[in-house]
């Protein structure tokens, strides 16, 4: 009898612990994955739906190297794999497991269906360095704090990445589950009419081998010097792989384990080392405060936020949507954004400090644009991140510390190539004034073309009023006067 691999998010052969723990049955496996729209787990935003083709794309083709398949369906998950356990006659099924609230309730729910059906159901960690109940404090409670967090981490051994299988036993589906595949063009998962995905197919290649070419590129020349140029939005200063371990295209167990050997052989890599892991970890701890928090992409972690006056207002909305917010700075982060699906992590910063402090627009619309805009968009760190920058997260950053685009754009892009990259319209004003353009003497905005107001738009909100209209909107919230 067969067993079935039920791929979610960790579509890579190597390091794959469901994936190794069924060919090591010695039995036929059985691959697939399921396409759930049905709302019982939040559906992917556009960008991630376009990473989502290729990725799985590219697992069908590693899966067929290795002798097997990948089968693709469709439909609510609870029936669908319950249907799949019926008519495949398999005697088990392996996954690995996922940290939001609504998947644990479902895997849940499905684990109990198909053991009570007297199938074998094993689940695995393949997503997390630890998983969340693992690193506790003392008192044996999690964290809520990153620093101890990392510390502890830091103190654990982490175990070495699990080879790929070299050959997987393949089994041929019964004609009617195979009747009821969908041939991933059908998964509709790539925009056509307007096919918006041409930024994105330029910028990434999705699947297991991209991301293990990017990752060994980095190693090489990203690694060294990474803890200066990660704040530099105008150079690749960055891994890039968020997308790749979005979908479980590498693990973070590699990459650790692929750091700690390269740093061992260069010890004058240590502090880049260092600082690169500790974001590998703020994923980590990202996964467990969502696991223990599950509200955490819906609501204020602090309840003090709930009577947070938040203004409606669908035009600033839109015009930092679209990148047109009058800051440079933000303008260009908002095109990388809508163009290649990805944005610095510096200017990300900004952007979502610029919505919810200088526009006092809720976090949940910039968290939802996000989520419908980035191909790395991830339940765990994009609903974090969120609530850091709204200063209502746990370990968050204060909300009175707000970013002033203009300084933030001369520290971190002084040359503002950046903007030029992005905002073609000001590529050609002096660096004095690109992040500026208002102060720019008349003659100066002629040279280079601009007519503010037309060309490029006039600042949204002024700097300084907004500010200040931020200040006391959170001074307003009790138990803050
Ligand atoms: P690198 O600097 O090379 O870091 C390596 C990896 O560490 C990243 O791929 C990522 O998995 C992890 N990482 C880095 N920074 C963070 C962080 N602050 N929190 C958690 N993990 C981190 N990251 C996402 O993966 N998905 C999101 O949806 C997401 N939304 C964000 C929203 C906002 C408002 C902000 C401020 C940050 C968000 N981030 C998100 C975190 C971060 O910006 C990206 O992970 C990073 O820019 C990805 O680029 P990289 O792979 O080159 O990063």
């Amino acid at each position: 009898t067969p067993v079935l691999v039920w791929f979610r998010d960790d579509h890579r052969l190597a390091d794959n612990p469901a994936l190794a723990a069924a060919a090591a049955t010695g039995s036929q496996v059985l691959c697939f994955v399921v396409l759930d729209d049905s709302g019982d787990v939040r559906p992917l935003g556009g960008a991630a739906r376009w990473w989502l083709h290729g990725s799985l794309k590219a697992l069908g083709e590693s899966l067929e190297r290795v002798g097997s398949r990948l089968a693709l369906f469709r439909g609510p998950a609870l029936s669908v794999v319950e249907r799949i356990a019926k008519e495949s006659g398999a005697s088990a099924i392996f996954w690995n497991r996922r940290y939001g609230a609504a998947e644990i309730a479902l895997d849940t729910a499905i684990k109990k269906r198909l053991t009570d059906g007297g199938l074998k159901a094993h689940s695995f960690n393949g997503r997390l360095l630890h998983e969340p109940w693992d690193i506790v404090n003392q008192a044996g409670r999690p964290f809520q704090v990153f620093t101890p967090y990392l510390r502890a981490v830091t103190a654990r051994r982490q175990t070495a990445p699990l080879p790929a299988p070299k050959r997987i036993l393949g089994g041929a589906w019964p004609t009617s589950l195979s009747a009821s595949m969908v041939p991933l063009e059908e998964l509709d998962l790539e925009p056509s009419s307007p096919d918006w995905a041409g930024g994105l197919r330029e910028a990434w290649t999705p699947g297991e081998q991209a991301a293990r070419a990017g990752f060994r590129d980095f190693l090489s020349t990203g690694l060294e010097g990474y803890a200066e140029n990660r704040d530099r939005p105008s150079i690749s200063g960055t891994s890039r792989l968020s997308p790749h371990l979005r979908f479980g295209e590498i693990s973070p167990r590699q990459v650790w384990h692929a750091v700690t050997t390269r740093v061992a052989e260069h010890p004058g890599l240590a502090r880049d080392t260092e600082k690169y892991l500790s974001e590998i970890v703020w994923r980590d701890f990202s996964h467990q405060l969502l696991h223990f928090h599950p509200h955490l992409p819906v609501r204020p972690h602090s309840s003090r936020f709930d009577a947070f006056p938040w203004i409606e207002a669908p035009r600033t909305l839109k015009a930092w949507q679209r990148g047109r917010t009058g800051y440079p700075i933000v303008d260009a982060g908002m095109r990388q954004l809508w163009r290649t699906g990805w944005m610095h992590n510096r200017v990300r910063m900004i952007t979502a400090s610029f919505l919810v402090k200088h526009l006092l627009t809720d976090w949940r619309e910039g968290e939802a644009w996000f989520w419908d805009t980035l191909v790395d968009a991830d339940p765990a760190n994009n609903a974090f991140s969120w609530q850091w920058v709204a200063g209502s997260g746990p370990d968050s950053a204060p909300f009175h510390r707000i970013f002033n685009p203009v300084t933030q754009g001369e520290k971190f892009d002084p040359a503002g190539d950046y903007i030029r990259a992005f905002v073609p319209e000001l590529a050609s004003l002096p660096s004095a004034f690109i992040h500026r353009p208002w102060d720019a003497p008349p003659a100066v905005l002629r040279a280079a073309g601009i007519r503010l107001g037309e060309t490029y738009p006039d600042p949204v909100v002024p700097h300084g009023p907004a500010r200040e209209r931020a200040l006391q909107a959170f001074r307003s919230l009790r138990g803050l006067e």
